[in-house]
């Protein structure tokens, strides 16, 4: 009956969840290694500036390096150790990007000295927003854009709502869904801090309707812990993609964000749950981001796991812990299958935005071969942001960027979900990035 009456957003699509293997698994504890790459650009906005050099000996949870400005965050040490290297070293993107590498030491318990409970109420605005930058916290849905950022609420805006994002829509992921299921006293209290902070009017936690002992074990926590009717779960359908936050304010408040706007445009704000358990930790415990849960899944997988890894730590090194690749694996993606990274190299880090760890068989690729467009339209059903993505991709082929932007090829959000439904096998979605890569270079310019 809950189905019938889950709600959801328009458009989108329903790709098999394979969930399976791992929803049911707790989280364990990811053993330490002996080296660690922490690129200074692993969040959206200017890379952070390092306070350390070669040689120098580090403390787990040490400040490592400082923001680079308002829109970058604070690195931490994820282990006690000795600094190696400052230079570029292989980021998941692709590129070279500069890093600081970190020996741990090998007598070191890595037990985690920290600095005790923030008294968050008596904080000013302003402080409230700097402890959480140099608690280096980022968003933890994938695209690690700085939490701090979004607390400090502009002039004339006010955020009336506070949406939690409990929706996981991205096939075999399953970090966020233990998150919530291990972790709801933590989530809550997150809840509790920022929607006293922002002294919001209702907070809701929108998740999707597979994860039915999420739901459960978030209901039990506010029934038991914060009996506030202004705080409730609800529940939606499974969708992608849901978790997007312009889909997940029009799931739960039937509310269109508008073109190029935010949800704050709207009165909302939206934060990823681990986000909350993130807050939690930084400000019951002053322990900054320097782990996170990774899902390791996928046919390619020998021993499918939700780890809590140390940022830094090599993808190789995470594999190797899960048994290791089966010899038919053909692509290891960082992140969810829809809109994750493939990796070029397995040696690289691990980074805070890294929710999963997915090694694919020749059976999961992609269509091989590409047809020619049958005008079916069906790339624009599945489009959440009602564009034309059949011509917009036809556009960024030729080479037509500016005919594009006519076509509001930046509000597109690179879901996928146009190349997972075209039956011709276009690659849409990469033909649109390529394209408005090229607008954004041409503005820059
Ligand atoms: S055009 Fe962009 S927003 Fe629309 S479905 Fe394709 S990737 Fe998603
Ligand atoms: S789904 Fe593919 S074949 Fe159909 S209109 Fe879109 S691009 Fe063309």
């Amino acid at each position: 009956m809950i189905g019938a009456l889950a709600r959801s957003f328009r458009h989108g699509i329903h790709p098999e969840g394979h969930k399976e293997d791992t929803e049911h698994l707790s989280v364990e504890r990811m053993p330490f290694v002996d080296r660690y790459v922490m690129p200074l650009s692993q969040h959206a906005g200017a890379p952070s500036r390092p306070l350390v050099k070669v040689g120098d000996q580090v403390q787990r949870a040490q400040v490592i390096a400082e923001p680079g400005g308002f829109i970058s965050t604070t690195l931490h040490s994820p282990v006690t150790g000795t600094v190696r290297a400052l230079g570029p070293g292989h980021h998941p993107g692709g590129k070279l990007v500069d890093a600081i590498e970190i020996e741990a030491d090998p007598f070191s318990t890595q037990r985690l000295a920290v600095g005790g409970a923030i008294p968050w109420r008596d904080l000013t605005d302003d402080e409230f927003v700097e402890h959480v930058q140099r608690a280096g916290l980022v968003g933890m849905g994938g695209a690690a854009f700085p939490t701090h950022v979004k607390y400090k609420v502009p002039k004339g805006k006010r955020v009336r709502r506070l949406l939690v994002n409990g929706c996981e829509c991205e096939p075999y992921l399953t970090a966020d869904h233990r998150t919530m299921v291990e972790r709801p006293r933590e989530v809550l209290r997150g809840i509790e801090i920022l929607a006293t902070r922002l002294a919001v009017e209702e907070t809701v936690i929108g998740v999707e309707l597979n994860k039915a002992d999420a739901v459960e074990a978030l209901e039990r926590e506010i029934a038991e812990r914060l009996p506030d009717p202004s705080v409730r779960v609800v529940p939606l359908k499974v969708k992608y993609p849901q978790g997007a936050e312009k889909m997940l304010v029009e799931a739960v408040y039937d509310i269109e964000v508008p073109a190029g706007g935010l949800p704050l445009d709207v009165e909302i704000l939206v934060n990823n749950v681990g986000t909350m358990a993130a807050l939690a930790d930084c400000f019951d415990h002053g322990r900054p981001l320097i782990e996170r849960i990774v899902t390791v899944a996928g046919p390619g997988i020998e021993r499918p796991a939700n780890l809590l890894v140390p940022v830094g730590t090599p993808v190789r090194a995470v594999l190797d812990h899960c048994g290791g690749l089966r010899p038919e694996t053909r692509e290891v993606v960082m992140g969810g299958p829809m809109m994750g990274m493939p990796l070029a190299s397995l040696d690289v880090p691990v980074l805070k935005g890294t929710s999963g760890l997915l090694a694919f068989t020749e059976a999961e690729a992609r269509l091989a071969n590409e047809y020619t467009c049958i005008r079916c339209g069906r790339c624009g059903e599945a489009c959440p942001q009602f564009l034309n993505p059949s011509r917009l991709s036809r556009l960024a082929r030729a080479g037509r960027y500016e005919e594009m932007e006519e076509y509001f090829a930046t509000d597109c959000m690179e879901c996928g979900s146009c190349s997972f439904a075209c039956p011709s096998g276009i690659p849409v979605v990469q033909l649109i990035r390529v394209g408005k890569q090229a607008i954004r270079e041409k503005k820059a310019k």
